[in-house]
């Protein structure tokens, strides 16, 4: 950004938008402002209405046609003259609730400037086929990490929670997260028929055959031998892991308690197949300036313009503008 000031001041010449009466204002830059008055008296209509809506315009100007689709353009503003105004980005109050998913670049509309970078002059892996801007954003469909649907973050289960005492054995219960009565005792059936120790401490028992007992997504069905007492005749008794059983109460049950006896097993995590960025692997493996949209979202602001003006001189191109030049617009 080039600084167009002179002594450091915005000056406010004949303001007339809404109501305000012809006002002269100077505002010294860099600085913190705050504009007060009654509800009424004209301080939106200075900030939004004058100072906001002239720098955007000038912004505007210098964009490219097809970027200007991508900007909420306010109207040019009843003013006679303002001097000394930088490049502006505003945030509004906002009405309604906030969603969890505004960042201050969604509410600027830096965000999807800096996607149609990426669609346009990201470098893609090779082979990978070309990613429209909306494929850069966890919010849309095109975009969205398919495991968490955007959001970054699922819900799954721990050992620790699954397995709260390790010194158990399967028949004792380790697995506190399966069900109870016949069910579980058919489920300790079908291990003992898969040949895993149901006997032995929880944490003497093999890793591969914990983590099978407590992740997969196989179901095998094994034949249950008559067990005196308890079982008259054989049959055959499918398996389930402790996250598919917990998974699907979830997800199937009516029975309130049983969900928020399931609940117990889970716990928020981000998504390991985005790691947490909501952002589907094509469009997290095309980069620009060497970094990927999530890493360039996570480059302080301050440091942006540089970090941009590196990827634009990596590609050889002149200026912003001709680096992101549409491919048929
Ligand atoms: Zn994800």
């Amino acid at each position: 950004m080039t600084r167009n000031d002179v002594d450091g001041w915005v000056r406010v010449r004949g303001a007339r938008e809404h109501n305000l009466k012809n006002v002269d204002i100077d505002i010294p830059r860099d600085s913190l402002v705050v504009f007060t008055g009654v509800s009424g008296s004209g301080k939106s209509s200075l900030a939004f209405g004058t100072l906001y809506a002239e720098a955007q315009r000038r912004y505007f100007e210098s964009v490219a046609p097809y970027a200007r689709r991508l900007l909420n353009q306010v109207g040019a503003p009843e003013v006679r003259e303002i001097t000394g105004l930088p490049p502006a980005v505003a945030l509004q109050q906002r009405r309604g609730a906030p969603s969890s998913r505004s960042t201050v670049g969604t509410i600027t509309t830096l965000s999807n400037l800096l996607r149609m970078l990426y669609s346009r002059a990201g470098t893609y892996p090779t082979g990978a086929t070309h990613l429209a801007a909306e494929a850069f954003s966890p919010n849309t469909a095109a975009g969205a990490c398919p495991r968490c649907q955007g959001l970054g973050k699922v819900h799954d289960v721990t050992e620790d929670l699954l397995v709260p005492d390790s010194t158990l054995s399967i028949r004792e219960g380790a697995i506190a997260a399966w069900p109870g009565a016949w069910q579980g005792a058919n489920l300790r059936s079908v291990v003992r028929g898969l040949g895993i120790d149901i006997e032995k401490p929880w944490r003497s028992l093999p890793r591969a055959d914990r983590d099978w007992l407590l992740y997969t997504d196989e179901q095998p069905s094994v034949l249950v031998e008559p067990e005196a007492g308890r079982i008259d005749h054989g049959y055959y008794g499918k398996f389930w892991s402790a996250r598919e059983h917990v998974m699907h109460v979830l997800s199937q049950s009516q029975s309130e308690r049983m969900r928020e006896r399931a609940l117990r097993f889970v716990k928020s995590m981000p998504c390991p197949d985005c790691d947490g960025s909501g952002l589907r692997p094509e469009a997290r493996a095309v980069t620009f300036a060497g970094r990927s949209i999530v890493e360039m979202n996570a480059v302080p602001l301050t440091d942006l313009a540089d970090t941009l003006r590196m990827g634009v001189d990596a590609t050889g191109a002149t200026s912003p503008r001709a680096a992101a030049k549409p491919r048929n617009e």
